[in-house]
């Protein structure tokens, strides 16, 4: 059984829980020991321990070990790729690369450890000068979802250490297997005891214990909405610093005069590949009445060449579903969306492979008008649906007209187009002919309305949410 990180100790404890494949339900990964509620708390006393002389130690020292952490990440990405794909079910490739790009998120705060830079400034009175700087906030929690296992704890974890904080790590119940590969490269790289802690368990109970703690000075939290919105209630109370990333309804606008090729790789990648589980997933494709049905058939065409089995299998271009309970949410959207009278025109089925795993075939449904719930929540599966509207201003107001507000997308070859919804898409990231979904890593992540709350993740405005401004007058 793997154990849990507390106060720089691995910990067993007398419960532990499988971590089943989703491509292979009769693979067991490993099993995790599991936190309690006096363990999260144990973990917090230790982070709150650690924080004074950690928030104190030398750029130097935070670089070298975030350099290292990185370093060993991109070393093993093969092999980190390979559990990552065991586990949650993304295809190999795509795994190895969301290691990547945490193993760079690494290297990127490293950097960053180094570059901690404040304002000098002169003061409105005579002989009094003035210091902006930045301090750490002291113990932060983070709270991650199951769909990036490696990338999503790593921009979390990477500032929060880079900007001189203490963390407690809750990972998703699904993916403990790369939140352990990583509190253990963590851990090896030197850290202090108590800097960083892991405590695996469920949201319940680790998670709960986490918000009802006031020694947790910040929360930064992806997930859903529902559990968003309790994070930001149990935090009030103590007027915490939160940082909530949640769901989208993505958007992504096909104009008549898109080139069609980018138009179809662009809703392909984006509403299918990661098996559609991902925030920024393209579920809405809004498309004009011109180019809607030869969109349709190329789109279904290149569905119909894409393989859906085990994430191993180097045939596989779709993994399999996470697990039963995002299949049967999948499975009963696409049973709705035809209930209110959408056209299955490809996909929705369960696909049987050697392994017994949750493989459901890419789902395009058309015929769906802005109103139906197909269109207005968030499914999170290989699942898309089709709007067709007149032209581009009822496309925007389409796109627009929506609780979320994460990443839209839109292609055409039209510079007036691009660049009017660059300005009126109401999200927080835009794309123009390339997918919803995909990011760099040194710029910026997050979005508005109901899919964020609070300043941004990654790159170096990263630094507003982990760190805390101090404004310093002194007389001469
Ligand atoms: P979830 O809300 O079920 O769980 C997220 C985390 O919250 C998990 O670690 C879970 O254990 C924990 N949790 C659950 N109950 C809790 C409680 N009472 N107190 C504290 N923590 C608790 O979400 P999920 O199913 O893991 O992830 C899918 C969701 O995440 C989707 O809605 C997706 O859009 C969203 N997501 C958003 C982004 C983004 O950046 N906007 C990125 C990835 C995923």
């Amino acid at each position: 059984m793997k154990p849990i990180l507390i106060g720089g100790e691995w910990i067993t404890t007398s419960h532990g829980v499988k971590n089943i494949n989703p491509s292979d339900l009769s693979d067991v990964v490993d099993i995790y020991a599991q936190a309690g509620r006096a363990e999260t708390q144990t973990a917090i006393e230790a982070a709150t321990h650690a924080a004074t002389t950690w928030g104190m130690s030398n750029p130097q020292q935070r670089h070298d070990l975030l350099h290292r952490v990185g370093d060993e990440i991109l070393a093993r990405r093969e092999e980190l790729g390979a559990l990552l794909a065991r586990e949650e079910g993304k295809v190999l490739p795509e795994a190895i690369g969301e290691v990547t790009r945490a193993g760079q998120i690494f290297l990127f705060f490293a950097a960053e450890a180094l570059r901690q830079k404040g304002d000098v400034l002169a003061s409105t009175r005579p002989g009094v000068g003035i210091e902006v700087t930045r301090e750490p906030i002291g113990v932060v929690g983070i709270i991650a979802p199951w769909n990036f296992p490696i990338a999503i704890p790593a921009w979390k974890i990477a500032p929060a250490l880079c900007y001189g904080n203490t963390v407690v790590f809750k990972p998703a119940e699904l993916v403990p297997g790369c939140a352990w590969a990583l509190a253990d490269i963590l851990h090896r790289s030197g850290l202090p005891a108590g800097v960083f802690n892991l405590v695996i368990g469920p949201g319940s109970v680790v998670g709960q214990a986490m918000l009802d703690d006031p020694r947790v000075n910040a929360i930064s939290f992806t997930g859903s909405q529902a559990t968003g919105a309790r994070v930001a209630k149990a935090s009030l109370p103590f007027l915490r610093k939160i940082q909530l990333e949640m769901g989208g309804k993505n958007p992504l606008v096909v104009l008549d005069d898109a080139d069609l090729d980018v138009a179809v790789h662009c809703a392909v990648d984006g509403s299918f590949f990661s098996t559609g589980q991902r925030c920024t997933a393209s579920s809405r494709l809004i498309v004009t009445e011109g180019i809607h049905d030869r969109f349709v058939g190329a789109v279904a065409d290149r569905l119909a060449t894409l393989r859906v089995g085990h994430a191993l299998d180097k045939a596989t271009h779709i993994g399999p579903v996470v697990d039963a309970a995002q299949l049967s949410q999948d499975v009963d959207y696409i049973a709705i969306a035809r209930s209110q009278g959408g056209l299955l025109r490809f996909g929705g089925e369960m696909v049987r492979r050697e392994t017994d795993g949750y493989f459901l075939a890419p789902a395009l449904i058309t015929e769906t008008s802005p109103d139906m719930r197909i269109n207005r929540e968030e499914v999170f599966g290989p699942v898309a649906s089709v709007i067709r509207v007149r032209d581009y201003d009822a496309a925007l107001h389409v796109a627009n007209d929506i609780e979320f507000g994460l990443s839209a997308g839109i292609c055409t070859t039209s510079l007036k187009h691009a660049t009017d919804f660059k300005r009126k898409a109401q999200a927080g990231m835009v794309m123009v002919n390339v997918p919803t979904a995909g990011v760099d890593h040194h710029v910026p992540f997050g979005g508005r309305k109901a899919s964020s709350y609070g300043s941004r993740e990654q790159g170096t405005y990263a630094s507003e949410f982990f760190s805390v401004v101090k404004t310093s007058y002194t007389a001469a």
